[in-house]
């Protein structure tokens, strides 16, 4: 069991695991390896201390290089859930469980809100994970909805299983020339189950599929971890970063506004002192 597991590879997670590394703490760091797409995507960033004008691509080399020097290591899975097992916390990567006794959450905002009907149809024909759940869709048509190019990968894997997938990508740029694959085009609005036969309903038509898949980076707080207090989509903390959660802590753009690097980076770094103080406790 590791002490502390920390979710998200954004400035908060970075934030917190450097301050962890510093101090000499176990921890395993879970998140993409390739970091925070938010962190890429910045064209400028005029208001980071120290840094007069970088772009999200040099902030993004930094925090590698960073991040490497240190000899930090992420392991690059999506968390399906966290669950409290009233000792310790179990976090759940698709069929993997690690366990650990406290848990620091840099999950980032939900850009996308979840459509009607998915969070109710989550686990019974919605996935948000297509290396837990693609193998059920065997031989089956399936319909996949990916908020960003960084999906195009677990699309592939899923059409590499699936009979037919029916893609919708809500970015430019799409790159899913496969011959099982069709493209459409259109914005989610609700999801509905008819008998055994997952419906996603767009503006002008409905698509039926087997199974729905939608991607994105961000999961709702509430939903990945059952009995987090959050308000509005915001996880609700104390000053220390402390949640409702005895032992969980969360920080960066999923406390709430402002969504901000440098923000997001403080947050990180007091709720790895308060982890190391609510350790100290423990023993
Ligand atoms: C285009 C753009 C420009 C911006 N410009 C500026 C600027 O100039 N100045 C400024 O201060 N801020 C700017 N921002 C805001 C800044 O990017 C964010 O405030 C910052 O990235 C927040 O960091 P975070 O770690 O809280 O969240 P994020 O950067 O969103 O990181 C969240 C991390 O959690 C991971 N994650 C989420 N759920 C899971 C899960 N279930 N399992 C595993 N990993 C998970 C995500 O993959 C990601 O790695 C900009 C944002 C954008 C999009």
């Amino acid at each position: 069991m590791h002490d502390v597991i920390i979710i998200g590879t954004g400035a908060a997670g970075i934030s917190a695991a450097l301050t962890l590394k510093q101090l000499n703490k176990d921890f395993l760091w879970i998140g993409p390896k390739n970091l925070s797409y938010k962190i890429n995507s910045a064209e400028k960033i005029r208001n980071y201390p120290g840094l007069s004008s970088v772009s999200g691509k040099e902030m993004k080399e930094a925090f590698i290089k960073q991040i490497n020097d240190m000899g930090i290591e992420i392991l690059e899975r999506q968390v399906t859930g966290v669950y409290d097992l009233s000792t310790h916390y179990a976090i759940l990567c698709g069929q993997d469980t690690y366990e650990a006794k406290s848990i620091i959450l840099g999950l980032g905002v939900e850009t996308i809100k979840p459509v009607e009907g998915e969070i109710e149809l989550l686990g019974q024909g919605v996935s948000y994970c297509a290396t837990c759940d693609g193998f059920l869709y065997k031989g089956k048509e399936i319909t996949v909805v990916a908020s960003s190019k960084e999906f195009e990968h677990e699309a592939k894997y899923l059409a590499s299983l699936a009979s037919k997938v029916n893609y919708i990508g809500l970015y430019k740029d799409i790159d899913m020339n496969l011959t099982n694959v069709e493209i459409l085009k259109g914005m989610p609005n609700k999801i509905t189950k008819e008998n055994k036969k997952m419906k996603l309903h767009l503006k002008d038509s409905i698509i039926e599929s087997d199974g729905i898949f939608m991607l994105k980076a961000s999961i709702s707080p509430a939903v990945l971890v059952p009995g987090l207090e959050a308000v509005e989509g915001h996880i609700v903390v104390d000053r220390n970063m402390k949640t409702n959660l005895n032992g969980v802590f969360a920080c960066g753009d999923c406390t709430g506004r402002p969504y901000q690097y440098a923000k997001a980076v403080g947050e990180g770094n007091v709720a790895a002192h308060s982890v190391v103080n609510y350790l100290n406790i423990l023993k």
